[in-house]
């Protein structure tokens, strides 16, 4: 049992990888005091580390959350090292704002509230809502999981195709728009999601499967 009860400003939290975000937390973006660039989308049926169940769990949902500085330097884009604080200190999240690493119990509450997702950021009707459905027809990560899923020695190949076909259109969706409009590829990562590339690979991972070559 630890006997702190007050932040000690190690950064250690900050530097685990950024909070994801609540309905709390809408006006931050659409204020843009936090950018979509700053932001990561997770799509339903991603793994990804839980905090409070401290596993690797498959999403049922969406989540955004706050990027990372690289995929290999899991800290918050907005800590800064030097001054081991918080960038965006007066605006931060509300997973941020009740964090508190020597009890966990007001994160664990607050896990529990609606999350923000696309539909809440994106105007229905919108050029980018419409790319946004088209994306996720062609490319559902839940359609890839449970094809990784039930890979077996007898529906390899054709179940190998589909996701070689699926990973294939989101590669050439996300070079399109970069031609035909001016969006960078952080952008994309908000509006569409990781690349099909990307979370093939921690499917496969996930599901203890063995990827092709
Ligand atoms: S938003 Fe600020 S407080 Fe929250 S994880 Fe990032 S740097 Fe830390």
């Amino acid at each position: 049992m630890t006997s702190q009860n007050s932040c000690k400003r190690c950064g250690t939290c900050c530097l685990k990888g950024g909070p994801g975000l609540h309905l709390e937390d809408l006006d931050l973006v659409r204020s843009q005091k936090i950018k979509k660039s700053d932001l990561v989308l997770f799509r339903q049926g991603e793994p990804v580390w839980d905090n409070v169940q401290n596993k690797i769990i498959l999403l049922n949902q969406e989540l955004i959350k706050i990027r990372s500085v690289t995929s290999k330097d899991n800290a918050c884009i907005y800590y800064d090292p030097l001054s081991k604080s918080c960038t965006i200190y007066a605006y931060r999240p509300l997973q941020c704002r009740v964090l508190k690493c020597w009890d966990t119990r007001d994160l664990e509450k607050v896990y529990g509230h609606k999350r923000l997702n696309r539909s809440m950021l994106i105007k229905q009707g919108t050029a980018m809502a419409d790319l946004i459905a088209e994306h996720e027809k062609k490319c559902s990560v839940v359609d890839t999981a449970c094809l990784i899923e039930n890979l077996t020695q007898e529906n390899q190949k054709s179940a190998l195709q589909k996701i070689n076909e699926t990973v294939a259109y989101d590669r050439s969706f996300r070079l399109t728009l970069k031609e035909k409009v001016n969006i960078t590829d952080f952008e994309l990562e908000f509006y569409f999601g990781r690349p099909m590339s990307v979370i093939v690979q921690s499917l496969f991972a996930y599901f203890k499967k063995i990827p092709p070559i």
